[in-house]
Formats: C-alpha cells, sequence, structure tokens
C-alpha cells in the first residue's frame, strides 16, 4: 500500500529541509525522500561562511546534519531513498524510490537540486577540496591573495571569474575554443578587467599538486603543444546539470533540464512546486534555495487549502 499524504518532498538540500520545516509546521504531516546520499551538494563542500546565523564557519555536512536534525525534532518523515519514477498526470501524484517504497501525494515539492560538472581527471577528483571547487561563491574567499584559474567560457566561468577578481591576486580564465559562450553583458564586464588574464583553446591535461593544487598543465587545441601554469586554485565552471530525469517529461524544462517555474515556485502541474538549484541556474545559493524551499512549502498549503 502507498503511503498517501498531504505533501512529498525529494531531495534533502537547503531547499527540501526548508521545505519540509515550514510545511511540517503548516500541519501538512510532509515525506521527505532524501536520496541515498543525504545533503546535497552542500554534504560535500568544506567551510560554509555565507550562510548566516554561524559567526563560525560551519562544514557544509554540519549544516546539513543540523537541517536534518531540525527536521526530524518538529516530526518530519525522512526517507532515505532514491526517488526513481512519479507520475504526474493527475492528482494524487505517485512517487516510486529504486527500493519499490511508494507514495501518494496531494502535493508534490521537487528540490533534487544539480550537480556540478567536472572535466573527469583522476587528479581533480584527488585535490577536490584541496584547491579544485566547482563553487566560486562558496570558496573564493578561502584564496585570499592567490592566483587562481577558472575553467570554461559561459556565463558562470565569467561571473565567478570577476567575483574572484575582488578576492585574489589574479585570475587566469582558461577555455577550451578562442571565443566565449558567455553573454555579451558579461563579457563587457570581464574584458576590461586587469585582474583578469585568458588561455584560449586550451584543455586541462592535468591539475598539478600532491596534497594542494601547486598549478595546471594545459594543452594547447590547436598546435599540440602543453605547458605548465602556476596556480594555487582550481574553478571548474563548466555547468550544471539539473537533476531532473526522473521527471521523464511530465513537467516543463528549460533548454537546460531546469524546471521551470512562474517566480512562486509554481510548475506546470497545478499541486507540482520546485525549490533550489533544480529550477534555478543563476544563483545556486544555500540561502536562495532556503529561500524558496519556504515560497513552495507556503504555495503547497496555500493549493492545498485552495482545493479542500
Ligand atoms: P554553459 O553550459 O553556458 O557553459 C559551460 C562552459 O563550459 C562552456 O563555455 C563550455 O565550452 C565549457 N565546457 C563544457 N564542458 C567542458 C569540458 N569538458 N572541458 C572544458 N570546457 C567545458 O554553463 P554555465 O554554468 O556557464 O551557464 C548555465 C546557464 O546559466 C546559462 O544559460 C547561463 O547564461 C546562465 N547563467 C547566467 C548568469 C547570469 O546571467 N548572471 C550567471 C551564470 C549562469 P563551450 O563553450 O566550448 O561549449
Amino acid at each position: 500500500m502507498a503511503n498517501s499524504r498531504k505533501v512529498v518532498i525529494i531531495g534533502s538540500g537547503p531547499a527540501a529541509y526548508t521545505a519540509a520545516i515550514y510545511a511540517v509546521r503548516a500541519g501538512l504531516d510532509p515525506l521527505l525522500f532524501g536520496g541515498v546520499m543525504m545533503g546535497g551538494q552542500l554534504a560535500t563542500t568544506t567551510d560554509v561562511e555565507n550562510f548566516p546565523g554561524f559567526p563560525e564557519p560551519v562544514t557544509g555536512p554540519d549544516l546539513m546534519d543540523r537541517m536534518r536534525k531540525q527536521c526530524e525534532r518538529l516530526g518530519v518523515t525522512i526517507v532515505p531513498e532514491f526517488v526513481s519514477k512519479v507520475d504526474l498526470s493527475k492528482p494524487p501524484f505517485s512517487i516510486e524510490t529504486t527500493e519499490g517504497k511508494k507514495a501518494l501525494a496531494d502535493a508534490l515539492i521537487v528540490a533534487t537540486g544539480a550537480d556540478a560538472r567536472y572535466l573527469g581527471l583522476p587528479s581533480e577528483t584527488r585535490l577536490r577540496g584541496k584547491g579544485v571547487s566547482a563553487c566560486a561563491t562558496c570558496d573564493g574567499f578561502f584564496f585570499k591573495g592567490k592566483e587562481v584559474c577558472v575553467i570554461g567560457g559561459g556565463d558562470t566561468a565569467l561571473e565567478d571569474a570577476l567575483f574572484l577578481t575582488r578576492v585574489t591576486a589574479k585570475v587566469t580564465v582558461i577555455h577550451r575554443r578562442d571565443k566565449l559562450r558567455a553573454s555579451n553583458a558579461m563579457q563587457e564586464k570581464a574584458r576590461g578587467n586587469p585582474k583578469l588574464a585568458w588561455v584560449w583553446n586550451a584543455i586541462i591535461e592535468e591539475i598539478l599538486g600532491a596534497d594542494a593544487v601547486t598549478g595546471v598543465r594545459v594543452k594547447d587545441v590547436k598546435t599540440g603543444a602543453s605547458r605548465e601554469l602556476p596556480c594555487g586554485g582550481v574553478f571548474i565552471a563548466v555547468g550544471h546539470t539539473p537533476n531532473t530525469a526522473f521527471l521523464a517529461g511530465q513537467l516543463k524544462l528549460d533548454a537546460g533540464g531546469y524546471i521551470e517555474t512562474d517566480g512562486r515556485c509554481r510548475t506546470s502541474v497545478p499541486g507540482v512546486f520546485a525549490a533550489g538549484d533544480v529550477m534555478d541556474p543563476h544563483y545556486r545559493q544555500a540561502v536562495t534555495s532556503a529561500g524558496n524551499g519556504c515560497v513552495a512549502a507556503l504555495e503547497a498549503e496555500r493549493h492545498l487549502a485552495s482545493e479542500a
């Protein structure tokens, strides 16, 4: 028998937990499917210094642990299973996990996040958290006064690079082509910045360093020549993949695969809401995700009241 709930939440990052906190306090008895690796992207980061309320840095895993405990104390039912299938054709919506657990929901909040793409180099994996990062806003401050590289040529790469010029000594953008994908406005901002340097037509062969990043070895794709560039940090900005595959085309997505919402976290299906990185390719911050997790829960509550 499927577990029948007023609200089911999928995800276990700041958006999902915040939605759960608001839903449980509204008396909606939410069920949260958190995936096998609970905690979202923050569970894999180190110090978080930009989440309000923590005068001393808190680690990503600790922050997520606190959010989970807060949910548990308030009475949220948390199931650490991965949702593989949903049917959103009509309410109640059905949800099924890879382990075969089933639930029915009058309202559904999707907060499954997005995963940063990496280059796939063994040296990149080995040095992640030791100078390799996919989040300039989160980790840039730890590279104060150092020289760093940003990999990519899109808006994220340039935004990250511009952000990093404020804290680091020098930022080198390394792009695999000689033409940026970033918007003209972003390019304008970046081009005049004296702290930015550019390496065109180059791919990363290896990130150098034993216990911490000391540089990168880049290969010129036109000449085939390799050279080493010293730097203390490498920021990977080659895009994100929103976790929407399990929706199987049942919600309207944008060209990048992000769930389309109307500014109030409402999706193309009435009764289904989305919050956090799965619907936000722009800000991707714990605090903005938490904010729209709250909006999604308030909108779900409003929706259920209007249906009653
Ligand atoms: P994009 O997909 O736009 O850009 C990814 C970049 O990474 C491209 O330049 C791509 O190169 C490069 N890349 C991809 N894979 C590799 C690889 N394996 N090795 C080397 N380079 C690689 O992603 P973004 O995250 O930049 O942006 C996503 C969306 O969010 C966009 O729509 C963007 O406009 C938007 N955005 C808007 C912002 C704003 O307006 N302030 C800020 C941030 C994002 P290539 O160009 O050769 O394909």
